[in-house]
């Protein structure tokens, strides 16, 4: 991928891992290296680091790893000439066209390239019918009344879609935008009319619009709100339907805004709707993001906890919400989120909220806001009666549930001692409870690692390390491996090949090597430049050779008596002959081999798997 002096290479020195992975997942210093909690599996102490010497990520937890582009294709989902592009714009090294060859090669890269230009295009096209023309009056008006006015709406992209249902379509194609991208994008219903004919017309009619963008501030999607009054039709909001740019469950409104207020303050203030997250951002409350609609997912929260760990969540307080609030409120917990709930006084949105009282009033309800288990508490015992025993184990389990979801240890404890005073139970058999909750909770959900990885040794990372670094040793152990086969059979196998292929005395390209391998051991690679340490000199290597020789001797041995039975039972003698002497052969240089080793063990640290 990136071959010395190319331009990706260039690309790759100049944009620090560290720095691109730190605008993705918050990473702190553990000795030479940066750790985090993983963004690609659900977990809840950190397996993930970033190695700033060798520009490499690898998850010990679900075994991802690469460099800095695989980091970027992974986490935007995206080819790699994308990712080279998105890098070469950040660090703003400017790359030739053929750079970019592949990309035009690929058609789905191709075609997200054409769905972003397009929804450019369109969010131009909204914006001016808003600013412009005689119909945006009306819309104007309306957010006008909202107390949106001219600077709110240029920041948020506000637009408006006429209602003649053909005025988008034809701008697009004006703008070149091809039928097929335009089709693509589903700004476009089309409608069987009488005698069989169908006829085309805009997705967005008579509406406000507010353009969706991803984290990077790219349009995706639109949101179209209608004016009210009698004439309006269709539901309050219609979106945009999923398109290969646009996954609804992975979206937050306006953190592309938010992404840098969240992690300065902390914490995110998550609303429900885009008129929400707008009054609150215009009114200076800069870290909110909405989640459109009540129900979160899970890549939601984990997007979200990719800038902050803390939440206030402002939800519309109607009851037909409740529920999926509540589910919400669980999801992220669950990932280990440290929630607040703020209720807004007289039954008020945010919206309504902050147009009528202003930031002061809701930065001082945010202050107020208790922590959702406090809230779940406050409200078990508002609804139970606490004089009575059951009334108090009604309120108890009420509570439970939640207490038990906290996956830190001592915040849960804590909390179960606010929720035994609160309830007036004794403490003790809340925690009690809590831990049979525990115990009997859903196993979780997580990705294991791959097994691959637990069946690689230490001996076997010992020794590829050494091959890696070391080119006075490697010259040395290649002819050793090469003649015992020493490495067939084993996990890294193919690693091995590779740096048996690799000229002696020359030192090791690593991602040249990585290159030629399957993206199973690739990872495997980067797993174990990531996990070793220091650089292991002659003794460790001729331990790890021991200890290696001895699993393949042992390997071949534990095979022997299948082999031997089946030459007797098919009368080879000769074989059984061949194979009872391999036989005392292995056990003789196994008795060799275990001697040596016990005078060098030393030098393999416990957990060697062996
Ligand atoms: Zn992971």
């Amino acid at each position: 991928m990136a071959e010395p002096g190319s331009a990706a290479e260039k690309v790759k020195q100049a944009a620090d891992i560290v720095k691109v992975v730190g605008e993705y997942v918050p990473l702190r210093k553990a000795g030479v290296n940066m750790v985090g909690l993983c963004p690609f599996h659900s977990e809840k102490t950190p397996s993930f680091s970033v190695h700033p010497t060798r520009q490499i990520f690898h998850c010990f937890g679900c075994g991802e790893g690469g460099d800095v582009f695989q980091f970027v294709m992974m986490i935007e989902n995206v080819t790699f000439p994308e990712a080279l592009r998105q890098l070469a714009e950040k660090t703003g090294i400017r790359l030739q066209a053929r750079a970019f060859e592949k990309e035009a090669d690929d058609p789905k890269a191709k075609e997200r390239a054409a769905l972003y230009r397009l929804h450019e295009e369109a969010g131009k096209f909204f914006a001016e019918q808003m600013s412009a023309s005689g119909e945006g009056r009306a819309a104007r008006a309306y957010l006008a009344d909202r107390g949106l006015t001219g600077p709110v709406i240029s920041r948020f992209g506000l637009g408006y879609a006429p209602s003649s249902g053909q005025a988008l379509t034809r701008y697009l194609v004006q703008s070149r935008i091809p039928p097929g991208t335009i089709e693509l994008s589903g700004l476009l219903i089309a409608e069987s009319g009488t005698g069989g004919k169908s006829r085309t017309y805009d997705r967005f009619r008579r509406r406000i619009i507010f353009p969706i963008t991803n984290e990077r501030g790219k349009v995706i999607a639109f949101a179209g709100r209608t004016l009210g009054g009698a004439d309006a039709s269709g539901p309050k909001y219609l979106n945009s339907p999923e398109t290969p740019i646009y996954y609804k469950s992975r979206v937050l409104y306006n953190l592309s805004h938010a992404g840098q207020a969240i992690r300065k303050a902390e914490y995110a203030v998550l609303v429900e709707g885009y008129m929400d997250s707008i009054a609150l951002a215009s009114a200076g409350i800069e870290n909110v993001v909405a989640s459109c609609g009540t129900s979160l997912t899970e890549n939601q929260v984990k997007l979200l906890a990719r800038f902050a760990r803390r939440v206030v969540v402002n939800f519309d307080p109607d009851a037909a919400g409740v529920r999926a609030t509540e589910r919400s409120l669980d999801l992220l917990l669950e990932e280990g989120f440290e929630v607040k709930v703020l209720e807004l006084p007289d039954d008020l949105d945010p919206d309504g909220f902050v147009r009528q009282k202003g930031e002061a009033a809701y930065r001082e309800e945010l202050g107020r806001a208790p922590s959702y288990l406090d809230y779940l508490t406050d409200r078990a015992a508002r609804e139970h009666d606490l004089e009575s025993p059951e009334g108090k184990v009604a309120a108890v389990n009420a509570v439970l549930p939640r207490l038990a979801r906290i996956p830190n240890r001592i915040l849960r404890a804590e909390t179960a001692r606010r929720v035994a005073e609160s309830l007036r139970i004794e403490e003790r058999l809340v925690r009690e409870e809590i831990d049979r909750a525990a115990r009997e909770r859903r196993p979780e959900v997580k990705v294991s690692a791959p097994k691959i990885q637990d069946e690689v040794s230490l001996a076997e990372r010992q020794l590829l390390q050494i091959l890696l670094e070391n080119e006075e040793l490697r010259k040395e152990f290649v002819p050793r491996i090469e003649e015992s086969s020493l490495h067939r059979g084993l996990a890294t196998e193919a690693i091995f090949e590779q740096l048996l292929q690799t000229d002696p005395g020359v030192e090791v390209d690593v991602s040249g090597v990585a290159e030629r391998l399957g993206t199973e051991q690739q990872k495997l690679l980067y797993g174990i430049l990531a996990s070793t340490a220091g650089s292991p000199g002659r003794d460790e290597a001729e331990s790890s050779w021991g200890w290696l020789w001895r699993r393949h001797l042992e390997r071949r041995l534990q095979k022997l008596p299948e082999e031997m039975a089946q030459a007797q039972r098919n009368k080879e003698m000769e074989r059984f002959k061949r194979l009872n002497d391999d036989k005392l052969k292995l056990h003789k240089e196994l008795a060799k081999i275990k001697k040596l080793v016990r005078f060098s063990n030393k030098s393999i640290p416990s957990g060697g798997n062996l």
